[in-house]
Order: structure tokens, then C-alpha cells, then sequence
């Protein structure tokens, strides 16, 4: 995502850059899975499968001379999509610096072999608990196995294999059980994510007790993420709560990211994916901005308690002070502390 970065002791704030742009692309919604914290919406997002020589237009719009995007293909579950490795190579033809599978496993149309370690940089498995009961409570029965089996495959095949944990209050106590399994399996990036009340989330009759507090946040995920680093793997986690000092910045603003889904649509910022926010949207094959009001408009607003869109979205992670205050800010969702491989949090 950045160039830059600040580092105190082993964890390193992943800064914003303008320089190097990100294009997450949807190429479907469809999935085979019916995740509780989906923030899939066919009535946002559509339920369009871009077919490769659409796809590949539409990357072209974000590629081209002096640009070179990381492309990270999503879906719904991305597999699903019959010509996936076309796509894959249509992105690496434009140049496309680094090319990410986010998948849940399953691995559909035998992707493994149809693409090569040098044309896919990483394949990135969701896994939501260390355990099957847990992570199948959430992702459905048989999951987990079908998870950590894909990933033993993609490892013996030679591919670069992270995974994405996304913590709530559910499965929070399940992230250190993480360690020896990553290990185990031979992952060399862990993403923990931190629940947002999208999609099936905010549709959760819990939906307000899936967040986690800060707390509860504090104490559970920087020190998972030192041990998880001290096994020699790289770990990432979303900031969410700013220190006092701490400057605040909005990724709309400051930094590239492309959010683009299959009926068009391209957010700037994931928290506004629930609304017809979009600031940018594909038709006839160009890329349009959108009139007001949309996103935009909400990243140029200041309020004391940092992103307008967490605040408006999933005000239930603030507090307040008796003078009414903000007791502390809550980050851009994409701003991400890193500790590498064999680092400790100091
Ligand atoms: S695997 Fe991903 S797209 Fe499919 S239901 Fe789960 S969260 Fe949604
Ligand atoms: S999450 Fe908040 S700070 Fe980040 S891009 Fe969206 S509105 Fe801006």
C-alpha cells in the first residue's frame, strides 16, 4: 500500500503514499460460502461475472505507462470465475506490479495449476478461528478443513500464501491459537483484520456486539502479532485507535486505492462500499468521476473523532469524555501497523 513507514520497536505504521496504487478488484459476487461477517451486497455490488476481456479493459483503466498497481482479485469467492488465470495474465501484460488471489479455499476450476508461482505473488486465505468450531460457526461446516487443506496445496506448489484473520468479539480469543497453526501450515503473512459493521455484519441482530472494544483490541492483538512475528512471519493489523500526538489521515485523500466491483461501481474508501457512495464508476468502459454528493465529499469533512465514515458507519468503538469530547480518535481503516518476520514489539 505505501512506501513509507514509522517505526516504533519492531512494528512499523505502513504510511500512505500516492506513488504506488492498489486496484482490489472484484471480478463476481457469487460465492459458494455464506459468511456471517460478508460484506458482500448484490444490491450495492451487483451479481455480475466480468468476463476476462471485460476485466481486462477495465484493469487497463487503472494500469498503463508510469503506472504499475498491485492488483488484489476478489469476489465473492474469486475462483468461481472460469477464467481466473486469464484474468491473472491480462493483469501481469499491463504491467500490474504484484497479483493477489484473496480466496476462502476451496480452490474452484483447479486455480493451482493453472497459474504459476511467477505470474500469482501470493494466495490469501480467509480463516476465521484456529479452530474448526469456531471458524466454522462463522464460515460454515467443513471450512476450516477445506481451508488449511487449500493452503497445504498452494504451499507444495510453490506459491506465496498469507492469510486474513477478521477479529470480533466471537473469535477474538481464537487469534492465539493462530500462532502454531501459521506455522504450522507455512504461511509467511498474517493479516488480522478487525470486524466492520458491513454488508451481513450490520445486518447482525449482534451486530453491535461483534465489535471489539479497544480494550479488548489492545489486549488481545499487538501482543498475537509480536508472537506470530517472533515465528518468522510478517503480521499485519489495522491501527484503529490513534495515540495522543498520533496525525490522522484519510486514505481518500492521501493515498490510490480502487475498490471495483462488477456493476461498475469504484470506491475510494471500503467503509462507504454499503452506500451508492462511489466517487468513480465504469461505463461504457470509461472510467467517470460521479457528481456529488459522494465519498469525496466526506473525506474533505474534519471531526474530532477522526474517520467521518467510522463515525457515521460504527460509532459504537468511540467514547466519550465528560466534556463531551472524543476520548480518543479512531484511524483510516487502511492504515496498517507491520512487524517482520523475527521482529518483537519493543
Ligand atoms: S467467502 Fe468471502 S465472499 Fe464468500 S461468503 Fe465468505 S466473506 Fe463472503
Ligand atoms: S475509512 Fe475513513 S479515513 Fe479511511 S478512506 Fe474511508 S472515510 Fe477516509
Amino acid at each position: 500500500m505505501a512506501a513509507g513507514t514509522r517505526s516504533t520497536g519492531g512494528k512499523r505504521t505502513v504510511a500512505f503514499s500516492r506513488d504506488q496504487a492498489n486496484v482490489f478488484f472484484h471480478v463476481l459476487t457469487a460465492c459458494n460460502l455464506r459468511c456471517r461477517h460478508c460484506y458482500i451486497d448484490p444490491a450495492q455490488h451487483g451479481d455480475r461475472t466480468l468476463d476476462a476481456d471485460t476485466a481486462g479493459r477495465w484493469l487497463q483503466l487503472f494500469a498503463g505507462p508510469g503506472k504499475s498497481p498491485n492488483l488484489v482479485l476478489l469476489g465473492g469467492e474469486p475462483t468461481l470465475h472460469a477464467d481466473l488465470s486469464g484474468i491473472v495474465r491480462r493483469a501481469r501484460a499491463l504491467g500490474y506490479a504484484s497479483v493477489t488471489i484473496d480466496t476462502n479455499g476451496y480452490l474452484f476450476h483447479d486455480i493451482l495449476d493453472r497459474v504459476d508461482p511467477g505470474e500469482v505473488d501470493f494466495f490469501s486465505f480467509s480463516l476465521d478461528g484456529a479452530g474448526a468450531a469456531v471458524n466454522d460457526a462463522i464460515r460454515g461446516e467443513g471450512c476450516h478443513r477445506r481451508c488449511t487443506d487449500g493452503i497445504r496445496r498452494a504451499v507444495k506448489r510453490g506459491f506465496g500464501v498469507s492469510v486474513i484473520f477478521t477479529v470480533s468479539s466471537i473469535n477474538r480469543h481464537e487469534l492465539a491459537g493462530m500462532a502454531p497453526l501459521l506455522e504450522d501450515l507455512g504461511v509467511e503473512r498474517f493479516f488480522i483484520q478487525v470486524i466492520g459493521l458491513r454488508g451481513a455484519s450490520a445486518r447482525d441482530a449482534q451486530a453491535d456486539r461483534l465489535q471489539v472494544s479497544r480494550d479488548q483490541w489492545l489486549e488481545t492483538v499487538p501482543p498475537v502479532a509480536e508472537d506470530i512475528a517472533a515465528r518468522g512471519i510478517t503480521v499485519s493489523y489495522p491501527k484503529v485507535f490513534l495515540e495522543e500526538g498520533e496525525r490522522f489521515a484519510c486514505a481518500g485523500r492521501v493515498a490510490d486505492n480502487y475498490f471495483v466491483f462488477p456493476n461498475g461501481r469504484v470506491y475510494r474508501c471500503p467503509l462507504c462500499e454499503d452506500f451508492p457512495l462511489h466517487s468513480l464508476e465504469i461505463v461504457d468502459g470509461r472510467l467517470i468521476q460521479r457528481p456529488p454528493i459522494n465519498e469525496k465529499d466526506l473525506f474533505n469533512l474534519t471531526i474530532p473523532e477522526g474517520c467521518v465514515m467510522n463515525r457515521l458507519v460504527q460509532p459504537g468503538n468511540l467514547a466519550y469524555l465528560a466534556d463531551g469530547r472524543p476520548a480518543w480518535r479512531i484511524a483510516c481503516c487502511l492504515l496498517k501497523e507491520e512487524i517482520p518476520p523475527g521482529d518483537v514489539l519493543k
